[in-house]
């Protein structure tokens, strides 16, 4: 099958198109209904009652939910073609609209704040507005957390040539970085650091080293500005924890995740724990490689003759569709669902967004899929994916609007068990060793990189965060506090490249979103736990399963998973996850 006879989705579910008169009137509704909501209710939230609340709290949801139709039309025909400026336009006109419709109703969290402890947890607890208990909840935290609003707009006015300021001279630095080419011949400086890094998959092993080598003398060369900006964020970080009372400059993470700190210190020191077996895939992967040690460059090595065979997207679509419904017919009908409503963007063409992904804007609209299918193996677990994710919002309609979307831990649950379910699909479909080895090896990968290496950066993060507490930290200090937690992770089973120090300085994470990488550990791992419990218990785990995702963000992923009556402090659940790791790392027979 050819791009242009890959299908392509159709938006109409949505709307017809932009000229649709329903779009039109949405759009041109957004601030009317902002205004309306506001005239109704401006002044009443604080002698409210359970009943009033409610009608506030749907005429509220009523307000944003249609527009939001309208923003996931203009989005999805964009990620379509991004060349067409009609989509552009609309797309600007809505977030502007949106804009002035949140500044019109920001009173109501206002007045809703202004409500005194007793009432509100009476409003919180009343039985009128259970659907609403977990919303109500986590806003009340927030009002706890926030200053004065003076103080807010004071210190939101300084962070614009504060932390703002150097996020952006971070982003506008390393974007501007030019590599020189590690290929033999190609050695002028022009690569980006997107195309140098994907250099770390080439076939031969000089060229990757040279790659690492290019890539950190750049970093190395702008040490000090780097590290001074590392400074400063980690300063402002520091202030905001402390002038909002948290006691530590990881809970205001922990807190917007909705984890206690002890299930995120279980998760890490679970996953610490587990290290051995990243070591043992580094060993493996150095025999195949025929080499007597790794390099730190060799880690993404493509592994010897990697299968160049290629699947149909009808193929594709079978086998997800087969190991969707044989772990539950829902799931099979769910994602059936997305094929016969077109709801699947399916060719790589040209002004189209690259990647993938899965849009479920609001409860009442169906969700999208975008990919980008070449035919590659791979692109079917991107399908079974993006399909998890598809399914997850669907079973949550069941959900309000603002209860709709999971935290961010527990955003990945549906699509990474959904590739799982692919890759077990595949093993069964794949006789052939060679062809088998290289599915295996390369989910070990994806869960190296998602867990292992992702607690290792937060390892990093937490100890620099510590060190800038105490005095200015020099470059060289980070590159050591760097390099020790590589040699946790490593043990003597990888020989780190001297450039590998400076690796630190190029994961953005830590300037964007701090504490950011830990969530990535819990998301893989809550799926492999859930995972193992699923090879347990069998067929008695699916509907369990689906009644979480059906949840969607109404709970707080401890009250979640523990109605299925596993334990997210418990380290016996978190290693469950990584017994999923060893099987797979047993069938390597590494
Ligand atoms: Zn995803």
């Amino acid at each position: 099958m050819s791009a242009n006879e890959l299908p392509r989705w159709d938006l109409s579910h949505l709307f017809s198109g932009l000229e649709d008169p329903k779009l039109i009137s949405v759009v041109e509704n957004i601030v009317p209904a902002a205004k309306g909501f506001a005239e109704r209710w401006r002044g009443k939230v604080e002698k409210v009652d359970a009943n009033g609340l409610l009608s506030m709290l749907r005429d509220y949801e009523d307000s944003f939910a249609e527009p939001t139709g309208a923003y996931a039309f203009a989005h999805l025909g964009y990620a379509a073609d991004s060349t067409d400026n009609a989509f552009v336009s609309l797309l600007a006109k809505i977030r502007e609209r949106f804009n002035e419709a949140h500044r019109l109703t920001l009173f109501f969290t206002l007045e809703l704040d202004a409500i005194n402890d007793d009432q509100y947890a009476a409003l919180a607890g009343d039985p009128l507005l259970k659907n609403y208990a977990h919303y109500l909840r986590q806003l009340r935290k927030q009002k706890d957390r926030r200053l004065s609003e003076s103080e807010e707009s004071i210190l939101a006015l300084k962070s614009l040539p504060g932390s703002t300021a150097f996020v952006q001279l971070y982003s506008r630095l390393t974007s501007s970085f030019r590599f020189h080419s590690p290929i033999e011949g190609e050695d002028e400086k022009h690569l980006t650091n997107a195309e140098i890094l994907a250099l770390l998959k080439h076939p031969d092993r000089a060229t990757r080293r040279r790659a690492i080598e290019n890539f950190s003398r750049v970093y190395e060369e702008q040490k000090l500005t780097i590290s001074s900006i590392w400074n400063a964020i980690a300063l402002d970080h520091r202030q905001n924890v402390g002038l909002r009372g948290y006691a530590n400059v990881i809970d205001p993470v922990n807190e917007g995740n909705e984890l206690s700190e002890k299930a995120v210190n279980t998760v890490m020191e679970v996953t610490r724990e587990h290290y051995h077996l990243a070591r043992r895939y580094y060993k493996w992967k150095a025999s195949a490689l025929g080499v007597e040690k790794l390099w730190s460059s060799d880690l993404s090595a493509p592994l010897p003759g990697a299968s160049e065979e290629k699947i149909s997207y009808d193929t594709a679509r079978r086998w997800v569709l087969d190991s969707f419904r044989e772990f539950h017919p829902l799931f099979g009908e769910i994602a059936g669902g997305f094929f016969e409503e077109n709801r699947i963007d399916t060719p790589p063409v040209p002004g189209k967004s690259g990647g993938a992904f899965c849009m479920g804007a609001a409860p009442h609209l169906p969700p999208y899929v975008l990919m980008n299918f070449t035919g590659k193996l791979r692109d079917a677990t991107t399908l079974a994916h993006e399909l998890g994710h598809g399914i997850h919002f669907t079973l949550a309609a069941k959900q309000p609007y603002l209860e709709y979307s999971p935290v961010l831990p527990l955003a990945e649950t549906a699509s990474v068990f959904g590739e799982l379910l692919m890759t077990k699909k595949l093993l069964d479909l794949e006789k052939n060793p060679g062809r088998r080895e290289h599915l295996v090896a390369e989910r070990i990968e994806d869960i190296i990189a998602t867990t292992f290496r992702q607690t290792m950066y937060t390892d990093f993060e937490l100890e620099a965060h510590a060190a800038t507490a105490e005095s200015t930290v020099e470059p060289e200090q980070f590159c050591e506090l760097w390099s020790s937690q590589l040699e946790n992770l490593y043990g003597d089973t990888v020989e780190t490249l001297d450039g590998s120090k400076w690796a630190w300085s190029a994961i953005p994470h830590f300037i964007h979103t701090r504490f950011y990488c830990y969530a990535y550990t819990f998301g893989e791992l809550l799926v492999l736990a859930l995972y193992r419990r699923y090879q347990e218990e069998g067929d008695a785990f699916a509907p369990k399963f689906i009644s979480l995702l059906e949840a969607g963000g109404s709970l707080e992923p401890q009250t979640l998973v523990g109605k299925l009556e596993y334990n997210l402090e418990d380290p016996a659940f978190w290693s469950g996850g990584y017994r999923v790791l060893e099987e797979m790392l047993d069938e390597l027979g590494a």
